[in-house]
């Protein structure tokens, strides 16, 4: 499989009459039925004048009309760029700004807004049935544009965790050659049903899911979001779920999550954001299933996984995918690093992103001549050869000269039983330049004494490692991905270490 949407045709080919989506409302949408709507709107985009190598950005709610722009956009050689339907104003400007999409798809309520902010785009909705605009709609266009491995498929912009979203410009090689690492690596056939509770417009739930159910012939079980019972009720019938970790912190607290609820899976995946040890203990043994944790980006799909066969590491993310270098390296020199040193995490293959888009000095400085990519993340290998991620090079905490990352006081701090879950930031300290905090959530609301905190950590962490602020909070502030908002935090409690007492 060397594209995505050829492989989806391949598909449509071997199982014309198969479930592509079992949709949230129990229709199902066969392999052919989303071949043909997506035909539509490639007529659509196409009758409209949308040339091969156009933008057309996508800001629709998570539905199988999306998928159908998406493939249609694959289909007339576009570029596709998925939108967070949560963006409004300024930030749905921004976006527009920067990429210069030729069209927009929207859903019926946006469009006024949208054709006052890119006046110059060819503006199309979609009705729920996936009917467009034009009368166009009506006609299917069959005809595929051929594109190159090298061609860009889509613009996809990254969470913005640590700054501005960048815009990342992913090849058709880097989408297929990604995919089929991961085919590969969880064993992933037709005879898969996965459960798709993630949004759309993230490379998780859209190149990673989407990617390997449709060229694989299998069937997405597709909810239009989250909900605990909704993915309960469907183990029954499912094979693989692929989540982040909120969903298990969440399927952990119901009662149906059981060993028997779930003996039909044979896969759950969580990735995006770390997953708490705690919560990998607990759901094996709640379930007798290891979640599978696995590390990627916005800029190189996947990079590395726990392995499908084999030993699980609750706190690691595994091995590099088949085909992927996953090295760590001193920050300046670039040196390779030896096992249990901590460094940065760069990416190689073919998986890694072509550039920044209109970002130019961006992409220089985060790809090496040598063809890594810098990932932002620092990790470390153990001795059997798996990946830890210590954090982001951006919360890295300089103390007094001292190195300090956060998720080793995390770790600990995690394992006082009134500790549900904690975040530890750097903030302003007159004589350190940053001191530590640690940002808590109890289980009962009520912070332990600093004492006691610091008993737990004494004998583990060196003095300057140690926080030396504690505060409380009912909930870390995190994004749809479940990914902690540090920068956020690090405003809220900037003063914490300079203020008077
Ligand atoms: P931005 O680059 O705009 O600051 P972002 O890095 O959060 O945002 P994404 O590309 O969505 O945007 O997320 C990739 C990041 O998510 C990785 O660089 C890593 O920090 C984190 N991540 C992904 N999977 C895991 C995991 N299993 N464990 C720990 N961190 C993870
Ligand atoms: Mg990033």
């Amino acid at each position: 499989m060397d594209n995505i949407y050829t492989a989806f045709v391949d598909r449509v080919e071997t199982h014309p009459n198969k479930a592509a989506v079992e949709c949230d409302d129990g229709t199902a949408v066969t392999y052919r039925d989303l071949l043909e709507k997506s035909q539509r709107i490639a007529s659509m985009l196409a009758t409209a004048g949308v040339q091969p190598g156009d933008r057309v950005a996508c800001q629709v709610q998570k539905s199988v009309r999306a998928v159908a722009t998406y493939l249609a956009v694959l289909q007339i050689g576009g570029v596709y760029l998925p939108l967070n339907t949560a963006y409004t104003g300024a930030e749905l400007q921004y976006f527009l700004d920067d990429a210069e999409p030729a069209a927009v798809v929207v859903d019926p309520a946006a469009a006024s807004t949208v054709r006052d902010m890119r006046p110059t785009a060819a503006l199309f909705t979609l009705d729920a049935a996936g009917n467009g605009t034009l009368s166009a709609s009506d006609t299917r266009l069959t005809a595929v544009t051929p594109v190159g491995p090298g061609d860009p498929a889509a613009i996809l912009y990254t969470s913005g965790t640590t700054g501005r979203s960048k815009g990342a410009v992913l090849t058709h090689e880097n989408l297929a050659s990604n995919c089929r690492a991961l085919l590969e690596a969880w064993e992933f056939t037709e005879t898969d049903r996965l459960i798709h509770a993630l949004p759309i417009f993230h490379i998780h739930g859209l190149f990673v899911a989407i990617n390997m159910s449709l060229t694989s012939g299998a069937t997405l079980l597709w909810m239009d979001k989250f909900d605990v019972d909704g993915v309960v009720d469907r183990f029954t019938t499912a094979t693989v779920l692929m989540g982040v970790p909120t969903f298990y912190t969440r399927l952990l607290a119901s009662d149906r999550l059981t060993r028997s609820a779930t003996a039909n899976m044979r896969l759950f995946v969580s990735g995006s954001a770390p997953l708490l040890s705690a919560d990998f203990d607990a759901f094996y043994d709640r379930t007798g299933h290891h979640i599978l944790e696995r590390y990627g980006m916005t800029e190189t799909g996947m990079n590395t996984t726990n392995p499908y066969r084999g030993l699980r590491k609750a706190g690691s993310v595994g091995q590099p995918l088949p085909g992927v270098e996953v090295r760590v390296v001193e920050p300046h020199s670039g040196e390779a690093l030896p096992a249990g040193q901590i460094g940065s995490i760069e990416v190689r293959g073919p998986n890694v992103f072509d550039r920044y888009w209109r970002n130019p000095e961006k992409t220089h400085e985060e790809k090496r001549d040598t063809g890594f990519f810098i990932t932002g993340d620092q990790g470390f290998y153990d001795t059997d050869g798996y990946l830890h991620i210590s954090g982001r090079s951006k919360d890295m905490i300089i103390s007094g000269g001292y190195n300090v990352y956060p998720k080793e006081i995390e770790q600990l701090l995690d394992e006082h039983p009134a500790v549900v879950e904690s975040a530890v930031i750097g903030v302003p300290h007159a004589d350190l330049g940053e001191g530590v905090v640690a940002v808590v959530v109890t289980t009962n609301g009520r912070l332990p004494s600093e004492a006691e905190l610091n008993d737990l950590l004494a004998d583990q962490l060196a003095r300057y490692k140690r926080p030396r602020a504690y505060r409380k909070v009912e909930h870390l502030p995190r994004n749809v991905m479940g990914k902690v908002q540090k920068a956020q935090l690090r405003e809220q409690f900037a003063t914490v270490l300079t203020e008077r007492p």
